[in-house]
Formats: C-alpha cells, sequence, structure tokens
C-alpha cells in the first residue's frame, strides 16, 4: 500500500476520490462531520434528469469502500504544514495524522430559507423548502404538505441571485430540481395545478430542456416569469403568492395548498477558518478558491492540497463525480512526482 491520503468530507466527492484512490493504490482516510456518508444526496429522493435514486449513488460508492477507513461524527480540530512539506491533522476522535496530500471535499450548505423573512417559510404553515419535500418524497413525515394539495407553487432562486441575501451566483441545480420535483408532485397528485415563479430559466445541462419540455407538454406545469412580491397566509390556512407576471406585464395573485421554495447552494463557512490558516484563497462568493477556474480547478493555491466538488462553487451531481475522479488522478500525479 502506498501512503495515507486525507479526504475532508464524506459526501459523493469524497467517496468517489476514495474509491479512485484505493484503485490506485493508496490508502483513503474519509473524515465525515456527520453520522453518515453520503452529504446531501443520501437526503435526497431522485437526481433530474433520469429521475434515477439519489439512493443508487451513495450505495454503490459505500459497497466500494468496504475496507476504507472512515470516521464519521469527527471533525479536524487543528491542521499545519510541517517543515518537511506534510500535513499534520489532528481530530476530535483523537487521532493524528501526517500526510502529504489533503483533498478538501467539503460540500456546500443549503440557503436557510427562513433568513428571506418576506417567504414565511418556519412562519406558515404550508411553506417549505426543495430539502424538505425531497425528504418527503423519501417516507419522512411532513405535516406541512396537505393530504391532497389542489394548487402548488414553486419559487425559484431562493437565496440565490440575491445580493441583500449576500449570494450574487446562481446556483445552477435549482430550476431543473423545480421542474423535477413539479413533475413528481403532478404524478402524485394529477388534479393539482402547479406554478413555478421563476425570473429566468437556466437549463444547460444535456437532457435537462428537454425535462422543461416534458413538464410543459406532458405535466401542464405553468412557468410565469416574475419575482414574487410578497407570500402571506389566509384564514383558511392557504397561501397567497403575489407575484409581476413580466411577460403579460401585469401583477398576477395565486392561492396555494403549498409553496416550495428552492433553497440554493451557499458556501460552507465553515470552511473559511480553517482555510485562512493555511492561507488557502477564498473567494469573494466565500467558496474556497481553486488555483484557477479553467484549467486547474481541483487544485488549491498551496501545495498538497486539492479540492473536489461544490466546495470551490456550485456543482450538479454529474460535474462532483468527474471533478472527484479528477481531483485523485491530480493527487496521483503530484505523489508520482513528488
Ligand atoms: S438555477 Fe435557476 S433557480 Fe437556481 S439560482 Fe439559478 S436561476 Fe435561480
Amino acid at each position: 500500500m502506498k501512503e495515507n491520503i486525507v479526504i475532508i468530507g464524506g459526501g459523493i466527492a469524497g467517496m468517489t476520490a476514495a474509491k479512485q484512490l484505493k484503485a490506485l493504490g493508496y490508502t483513503p482516510i474519509i473524515i465525515e462531520q456527520k453520522d453518515h456518508l453520503g452529504g446531501h444526496v443520501a437526503q435526497w429522493y431522485k437526481l433530474f434528469p433520469d429521475m434515477s435514486p439519489a439512493a443508487d449513488v451513495v450505495n454503490n460508492l459505500k459497497k466500494e469502500l468496504k475496507d476504507v477507513n472512515v470516521f464519521l461524527d469527527t471533525k479536524v480540530l487543528d491542521w499545519k504544514k510541517t517543515l518537511s512539506g506534510e500535513y499534520e491533522l489532528t481530530l476530535s476522535n483523537g487521532v493524528n495524522i501526517r500526510t502529504k496530500a489533503v483533498l478538501v471535499a467539503s460540500g456546500f450548505r443549503l440557503f436557510a430559507a427562513e433568513k428571506k423573512e418576506e417567504y414565511g417559510y418556519g412562519v406558515y404553515d404550508h411553506v417549505i423548502t426543495n430539502a424538505d419535500l425531497e425528504q418527503w418524497f423519501g417516507g419522512k413525515k411532513d405535516n406541512r404538505i396537505p393530504q391532497n394539495p389542489k394548487v402548488i407553487g414553486f419559487v425559484h432562486c431562493v437565496g440565490s441571485r440575491d445580493l441583500k441575501a449576500g449570494n450574487s451566483q446562481c446556483s445552477k441545480v435549482c430550476c431543473t430540481t423545480a421542474i423535477k420535483q413539479a413533475i413528481e408532485m403532478k404524478e402524485r397528485f394529477p388534479q393539482a395545478e402547479i406554478y413555478c415563479f421563476y425570473m429566468d430559466l437556466r437549463l444547460f445541462g444535456k437532457k435537462y430542456e428537454d425535462f422543461y419540455i416534458n413538464a410543459q407538454q406532458n405535466y401542464g406545469v405553468h412557468f410565469v416569469r416574475g419575482r414574487v412580491s410578497e407570500v402571506g397566509e389566509n384564514i383558511d390556512g392557504r397561501v397567497q403568492v403575489k407575484a409581476e407576471d413580466t411577460l403579460m406585464g401585469k401583477p398576477i395573485k395565486v392561492q396555494l395548498d403549498l409553496l416550495v421554495l428552492m433553497s440554493g447552494m451557499v458556501c460552507n463557512v465553515e470552511n473559511q477558518d480553517w482555510a485562512r490558516t493555511l492561507h488557502l484563497d477564498i473567494d469573494n462568493d466565500g467558496f474556497l478558491k481553486s488555483a484557477d477556474n479553467v484549467a486547474h480547478i481541483v487544485e488549491s493555491n498551496q501545495k498538497g492540497i486539492f479540492y473536489a466538488g461544490a466546495c470551490t462553487g456550485t456543482k450538479t451531481v454529474p460535474e462532483t463525480l468527474a471533478e472527484a475522479n479528477a481531483a485523485a488522478l491530480e493527487i496521483h500525479n503530484y505523489l508520482s512526482n513528488d
């Protein structure tokens, strides 16, 4: 066996990289703060555009990691560079590790929807987020979702492309997620009218446009271009949404049984403290900054520290998996030339 490679983060990026590093003969060690592997994907139900079960991605990776060291419920408490150029990490479980290469795959956070007070998350009875809806699809009980909703709305760009929310970036995945979830709701509630309130639709990936056309033509999802200006709750508990339909040029008002907020991807602020101590660059959006955004996305500005997945910015699942494979190979090249 070749040397230890520490991977910070046990989401799909860290797991994929661990699988590749193991295949290359290294000893990957995954450090994960939570009590399970799989990150956000482990909380998701189906993935667009194929509607494949998210659990399959996580479970297939888990099978590959049977003999890989995984520390769950574990944090990196201290991290320093030694004079020999190695990294020494002290973990919250009392373990110390020395390594020549560290892969940071510490992911992102979902925007906390309650920060957008005007949408009433946590206040109104029938306002939920995209993540809540995925968990309900997966079988978790949620009393906020009525038994037979007749009108359902989705608000795009919640906490994304929003300077007031401190995040000017597009989250890249939530337009397509809204379409996916609209289709899933329509399949469960064929009589329901579904509205997506969007600023513009960003559907750049393979098959995503087909997915949108399918939602319109075969599921009758209504797409309303315009920002939601106000959300309120009626005396009967229904949600009232006011928006400006910018294509029609007039204000609209809709009564809904359920409102779903598409919370965007934001940086994992916990990255920033240790990034500063290691003199890692942080981008102006708070994500870790790659050596450059074209040819060296998986490299940091420090020798021996590499990145994979959404710790450097918003990514789709396929992009994350591809980047994790690339990072494993880059680490191998780095150590081979060391
Ligand atoms: S992907 Fe769509 S919903 Fe998400 S931030 Fe971008 S434009 Fe808004």
